[in-house]
């Protein structure tokens, strides 16, 4: 009983020094003590065991401007275990290779029409951006400690509670079982093994956008489509996995694709707001570039983008009333493609969602556009952080 509570204590220590190195480094032991309310010898001690395992480095003294004795510092190490993170565009799949500091080691990408394909044809289209991102971790000496599947999807839940696809809207895709094709290709490539985790893009780039916020958010975002995630605590809500862009808010408005009528994606989805100003819809040159064809229309005073940008700002805060009145979030943040439109749909936003309730402040997230990848890939690293001693005697 005794050595299974020391050995309880030693892995929740583990954890949170691990946690913290991961957020406040470079950090000295003696940093790391005050930090976690631990002495320094137990620090030094488990210290050294993060270390002899791969996933700290000691930095070793480093330019000193305080007080006391120079110490060293320490921070993830850099040839540590990586996770993938990977997703599906309607004009390309990407990947990207994250480490534990949080840093993308390296991008991918293929341009691709992915509505033209079936599900099983995309993901084999993905083996050469699957097999260089394996390729560049490998010959880092790197572990891959699983892939992230982001998905602008609906998703279900099997008898162990795993996510399964139940539809990607925007692709066409009806219950598709990602996991085992995307597993498929893995073992084409030789990699074997690896843990295959989904998720929403939504949820995926919220996590990125409002971790360690410590008050309750909504986070409204997505590319194609408008997605919503309830955050608490820092963490989205794992049921966030729903149709936030399908919400009816236009009573008399046409059909979506979805083959409903009057959703929210009709004024401020991706494809609506495209077509307002004669734009293609398109995901590349956002992710590529960060810039977003329609924002570069507003902000060069387009009259078109202005009218389009203030009916998907009423559209939003109509859709936001519910879950705002319910949850009473301190914040609503706008992320995605969202953020790039910056003041021209907040400033509407927030005054329509102000006459319903005396309201969240309404703030414009980082928008970066390969956040759901880096969330996507953060999903498997995460796992190693929150339990680093079950993770090594795992892959022990
Ligand atoms: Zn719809």
């Amino acid at each position: 009983m005794a050595d299974a509570a020391g050995k309880g204590i030693r892995s929740q220590n583990l954890a949170l020094l691990l946690r913290l190195v991961c957020d406040s480094s470079p950090v000295t032991r003696v940093e790391l003590a005050k930090l976690a309310g631990l002495t320094k010898v137990t620090v030094t001690n488990l210290m050294a065991e993060l270390i002899d395992n791969g996933l700290v480095h000691d930095l070793g003294v480093t330019q000193h401007g305080g007080p006391g004795r120079p110490a060293s510092r320490v921070a993830p190490d850099p040839l540590g275990p990586v996770g993938i993170g990977f997703q599906v565009e309607v004009d390309h799949v990407a990947g990207c290779v994250v480490d534990l500091s949080g840093r993308i080691r390296r991008r991918e990408l293929r341009r691709m029409d992915t509505r033209s394909l079936s599900p099983a044809e995309v993901v084999r289209g993905a083996r050469p951006v699957l097999r260089r991102l394996f390729d560049h971790a490998t010959t880092s000496g790197q572990l891959v400690a699983g892939i992230g599947v982001a998905l602008p999807a609906l998703f279900g839940r099997d008898r162990d509670g795993q996510l399964l696809v139940r539809s990607v809207p925007g692709l066409g895709w009806q219950d598709v079982d990602v996991r085992t094709l995307v597993a498929g290709e893995l073992e084409a490539i030789g990699a074997l093994g690896i843990d295959v985790r989904l998720g929403g893009s939504v949820p995926f780039a919220a996590d990125v956008e409002c971790r360690g916020s410590a008050e309750d958010l909504i986070y409204v975002g997505g590319e194609a489509e408008v997605g919503a995630a309830l955050v608490t605590g820092g963490v989205p809500h794992a049921g966030a996995v729903g149709a936030f862009g399908h919400v009816p808010v236009h009573p008399r408005r046409g059909r979506c694709p979805c083959g409903r009528s009057g959703c929210l994606e009709l004024s401020a989805g991706r494809a609506a707001m495209a077509s307002a100003v004669g734009e293609p819809e398109t995901a590349l040159p956002r992710l590529l570039s960060g810039k977003e064809p329609f924002a570069e229309r507003l902000h060069d005073g387009d009259r078109r983008a202005a009218t389009a940008t203030t009916l998907a700002a009423r559209a939003l805060a109509d859709a936001l009333a519910a879950p705002v009145a319910m949850l009473g979030p301190a914040t609503v943040v706008l992320g995605g493609r969202l953020a790039a439109l910056g003041d021209a749909l907040r400033e509407p936003l927030a005054g329509r969602l102000a006459e319903q309730h005396p309201g969240p402040r309404v703030r414009i997230g980082q928008g970066r556009p390969d956040t759901a990848l880096q969330g996507a890939a953060w999903s498997v690293l995460a796992e190693i952080v929150d339990d680093p001693l079950g993770w090594l005697d795992r892959t022990s």
